[in-house]
């Protein structure tokens, strides 16, 4: 782990959802649908600017249909 305190730093802003201090993306692991903050999904009910832990936990990936818990977080 070349960063462990970066790491441990965003997860603390993930426990505060609706506070986003920067947009970030998730991308879907079986997939690679990217869900992006600032972007939402509109078409699925998640408005733009809509923080990760703020999307419902039953939302699916518009694509493939997996589970919030198949999308990582990724740096574009
Ligand atoms: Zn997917």
């Amino acid at each position: 782990m070349p960063n462990p305190r970066g790491y441990n730093a965003r997860f603390i802003v993930v426990n505060h959802p609706f506070t986003v201090t920067e947009s970030r993306t998730w991308m879907c692991l079986i997939c690679g649908w990217i869900y992006d903050e600032a972007a939402g999904d509109p078409e699925h009910g998640i408005p733009p600017g809509t923080a990760w832990a703020a999307v419902p936990m039953n939302w699916t990936c518009p694509e493939c249909g997996a589970r919030k818990e198949d999308f990582e977080m990724v740096q574009i």
